[in-house]
């Protein structure tokens, strides 16, 4: 702030003691004066230029880097950092490339403004598994079989995921799935269902936010079959979530909505609740005011992922 601006903010009576403070010179002296003489003929200077000094507050910066690049596995990561300190959340999408709700929610947490602390991104784990909208890419390489507790991954793209989580360090990791049928048919299939750690409060968290979704998101018609269930994750499977759990003690959960009779933009709209609802508890973005517009966010949802996926397909075949 220059003198002309704290005049101007102190006021004629103030300004009268800074002149006599601060005149060690001549020259100073000549200006001051000229300013006293423009505040009593009430002429205003510098104000504005003031006030945008004032209300210029730092914006988040998202960083890209590029896992497995200059290979067909080449899948970007985003890191979000806001400029308040807080927690580094690890959001994953796409280990499952047929799970469409996981990486379209995913990507389009890419361009979410976040409150506080870090939202680490990475939206298409199997890129080839979401271009070919396969579970197993290549054929029968399940991405979520390859990282078992206490051993190194066990390929390349693994390893590449595994050394991103390692080097943020997250709080948190939270794993985007669908499945075709429900956890609570006990068939094999875990839809409509949070699978989460025993670390911290990942238990009560999951009840929470489950009671969340069932409460706002699943419709009466809907109920009871389509209620989110919560699980503890104990099966050694070699996932993600699992091994970031057993070998790096974190907080994880596995988000699982049902693909059965469900639409896909309800699919990425309740992976969306699911997200946002962790994030708001995390404190890393606010979810205030969202609920009532969950219909139009949905929409934005789908519109934003579809363009991104498309330009992401046009890269990758240039
Ligand atoms: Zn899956």
């Amino acid at each position: 702030m220059n003198r002309r601006t704290l005049l101007q903010t102190l006021g004629a009576t103030a300004a009268g003691t800074l002149v006599a403070g601060c005149a060690g010179s001549d020259g100073e002296t000549t200006q001051n004066a000229s300013s006293d003489a423009a505040n009593e003929s009430g002429t205003t200077t510098a104000t504005p230029e003031a006030t945008e000094t004032a209300t210029a507050t730092p914006t988040q910066t998202v960083t890209t880097s590029t896992l497995r690049e200059g290979t067909a596995e080449a899948t970007d990561l985003y890191v979000i950092d806001a400029p308040k300190a807080g927690p580094t959340f690890f959001l994953v999408g796409g280990v499952h490339g047929d799970e469409v709700s996981g990486w379209k929610t995913a990507t389009a947490a890419t361009e979410w403004d976040i409150d506080a602390g870090t939202l680490v991104v990475l939206p298409k784990a199997n890129i080839q598994g979401v271009e070919n909208r396969s579970r197993e890419y290549p054929e029968g390489t399940d991405l979520n079989r390859q990282f078992e507790r206490g051993k190194p991954p066990k390929n390349e793209l693994a390893t590449a995921i595994w050394d991103a989580i390692v080097e943020h360090d997250p709080d948190v990791l939270v794993d985007l799935h669908s499945s075709k049928g429900f956890q609570a048919d006990d068939t094999g299939y875990v839809g409509q269902n949070v699978f989460h750690s025993q670390q911290g409060t990942m238990g009560p968290d999951a009840e929470q936010a489950t009671a969340f979704l069932n409460e706002n998101y699943v419709p009466a018609s809907r109920k009871p079959k389509y209620e989110f269930v919560t699980t503890t994750m104990s099966k050694n499977l070699a996932m993600i979530a699992d091994k970031a759990r057993a070998d790096l003690e974190i907080p994880t959960a596995i988000f699982e909505v049902t693909e059965a009779d469900l639409p896909e933009e309800t699919r990425i709209e309740w992976t969306t609740a699911y997200t946002r609802w962790m994030l708001d508890h995390w404190g890393v973005r606010a979810m205030e005011g969202e609920q009532t517009a969950q219909s139009t966010s949905a929409t934005n949802t789908t519109s934003t992922a579809n363009a991104t996926s498309t330009t992401k397909t046009t890269e990758t075949n240039s």
